[in-house]
């Protein structure tokens, strides 16, 4: 049971259009909330660790040279491999050609 807030009066249950609410003789009208749980948006997967994922823009840049094009100006990120006890590789993107490379120094 629930009172009016307005008048104190006991409110009855009116049935709307769409949701039920209570109703007060003052005119006091309360809405409920819809009974129905929203629907939680629906997160897309993640792809993982997927380097070729990675935002370039925010990844730091070392001044490694791209045995490509020679451009002394790489991105860097490190990948640990499989067990944890083996040394992160470190994968360098070529700013300038895009080319890939991996070092393990
Ligand atoms: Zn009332
Ligand atoms: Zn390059």
């Amino acid at each position: 049971m629930e009172f009016c807030p307005k008048c104190g009066a006991l409110m009855v249950p009116k049935q709307g259009k769409k949701r039920k609410s209570l109703a007060c003789d003052c005119g006091y009208r309360t809405k409920q909330k819809p009974s129905v749980t929203s629907l939680k948006e629906k997160v897309p997967a993640g792809r993982g660790i997927e380097v070729v994922d990675k935002k370039l823009e925010l990844l730091p840049k070392t001044d490694e040279e791209c045995p490509k094009c020679k451009n002394k100006e790489a991105y860097y990120w490190t990948v640990q491999t499989r067990a944890g006890d083996e040394a992160e590789t470190r994968f360098l993107e070529c700013t300038k050609c895009k080319h890939r490379w991996r070092s393990n120094t």
